[in-house]
């Protein structure tokens, strides 16, 4: 009998890339890399590559656990999903980080900006708007875990420092500061009152390339002194920080195992968040038949590049696990210790059990014994462990010195092309919405900005036709 040329693995609901109307989506895979199949009955057919690794897409299925809601949902599910957020009633995991956007504008205009900022684009935000906006997030998720003042460009804000007032002042256990470095290298003063804030906040400092061309192909403008001056500034301070990478195939993916060298060598970094950029908002110059870079491209490209981690290392989110990787290390001086493969999985996906697998590796265990100030027992060193080792920087170990934790994040977030609405219901990065509204970053971008809605009610009344 003729045979097909894939293995028809599962079936889920997708969107078409050009209307955005849902369609029935197939999971195969075929040539060793899995592939979704789907069919618009006005755009014809696509056939979008979504892992390149079977064995670890079909592992993620084996990290879900049971989903954490929020305290309350904003909408009811009336359309059917995406159409809904948020979050409807039907999501199925709450906010573990939440996106305050206190401003459209930015000092660059990127030519990759899922928020389409720039200096003239849009609005501040009012105070009163920012509150509501942060109080929103603390009704949702009563203390959540952790709150990211973004834009735009959150530090051209007038009223920057009031707005970190007003959000200090909110039972938030983790705030961060999502910015592009260009204030932060040229005023040494502003990093002096930044650092205030400190602990539990930290800075998510744009990064993305070591080289001149992928700067100006990503920002538009060679940014290397800007960076270098931006953690120079940090360091001093040692004001906690994330390296955020914007990977795109060709540009700057040969660079993942520099970055995270260089990114261990700096006092300040406590981690690099690699994203494979996602379709949407400003996308200048980008190829989407060349250019798209997937997750278990990402995590391949880190055990290729480094000789840090190994693949029990770089495992999926359970809170999110087709979107979210994570990595854990101890950074001691100039050695390295991965932590994540001393974890057993099942752990993880039971919240009962606090047992962690040891390596015989004594010497890691005599380090972490000595890095806490109470409990000095194995049993303690566990727990703080296994809290750790949740959905982003969820930093509730206060026995654990957050210096030396070197923290590894792949985060794809869904497009167009590669959508599941299998997938997008765990989506755990939300945006809180100037309507007050918590959205999930990715259909944000896809219908919920000011410049979707419209195109969003005319989907919904089809729906209802
Ligand atoms: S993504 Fe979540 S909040 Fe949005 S419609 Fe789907 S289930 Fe509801």
């Amino acid at each position: 009998m003729p045979e097909r040329p894939y293995i028809y693995y599962d079936f889920t609901v997708s969107i078409c890339s050009t209307c955005l109307k849902r369609v029935d989506a197939k999971i195969v895979f075929e040539d060793e890399k899995v592939f979704m199949l789907k069919h618009c009955p006005q755009h014809g057919r696509e056939k979008v590559l979504i892992a390149t690794d079977i064995a670890y897409y079909k592992n993620c299925r084996n990290y879900a656990k049971r989903s954490e809601m929020p305290l309350k949902f904003n909408t009811p599910t009336h359309y059917g999903c995406p159409y809904d957020c948020g979050l409807c009633q039907d999501h199925e995991q709450h906010s573990c980080l939440t996106v305050v956007e206190v401003t459209d504008r930015c000092n660059l205009s990127c030519p990759t900006c899922y928020a389409m900022s720039s200096p003239s684009y849009g609005r501040h935000r009012t105070l009163e708007e920012i509150e509501q906006m942060l109080d929103t997030v603390v009704a949702n998720e009563g203390k959540p875990d952790v709150v990211q003042i973004s834009g735009g460009e959150p530090t051209v804000h007038p009223q920057f420092f009031e707005i970190l007032d007003i959000a200090k002042s909110k039972p938030i256990k983790h705030l961060m500061l999502n910015t592009n470095g260009i204030r932060i290298a040229k005023d040494e003063k502003f990093v002096e009152r930044l650092a205030t804030y400190a602990p539990d906040f930290e800075i998510y400092l744009q990064f993305d390339s070591f080289k001149k061309e992928a700067l100006e192909q990503l920002r538009g403008e060679d940014l290397r002194e800007v960076r270098s001056k931006a953690i120079e500034h940090l360091n001093k301070y040692n004001l906690s920080t994330t390296l955020v990478i914007t990977l795109q195939k060709g540009l700057n993916t040969d660079e993942i195992g520099d970055i995270i060298r260089y990114a261990l060598k700096q006092r300040c970094v406590r981690g690099v968040t690699f994203q494979p950029t996602q379709e949407a908002g400003r996308l200048e110059n980008y190829n989407s038949s060349t250019d798209r870079y997937t997750l278990t491209e990402v995590r391949s490209a880190i055990l290729e590049q480094t000789d840090i981690f190994n693949a029990n290392d770089l495992l999926p989110v359970p809170c999110n696990p087709d979107a979210l990787v994570m990595g854990y290390a101890l950074k001691l001086g100039d050695e390295v210790f991965p932590l994540t493969r001393m974890i057993n999985p099942d752990d993880l996906l039971d919240n009962s059990k606090n047992t962690i697998v040891y390596e015989q590796d004594e010497k890691l265990k005599g380090h972490l014994l000595n890095m806490f100030s109470t409990g000095n027992s194995v049993d303690s060193v566990r727990e703080d462990l296994k809290s750790i080792m949740c959905c982003l920087p969820d930093i509730d170990a206060p026995n654990l010195g957050y210096d030396n934790l070197f923290r590894i994040i792949i985060m794809q977030f869904i497009d167009a092309h590669n959508f599941d609405v299998r997938a997008i219901k765990k989506s755990c990065v939300h945006i809180v919405n100037k309507d007050m509204k918590i959205i999930p970053f990715e259909t944000m971008n896809l219908f919920y900005r000011d410049d979707k809605r419209q195109y969003l009610e005319q989907l919904r009344t089809e729906i209802i036709v």
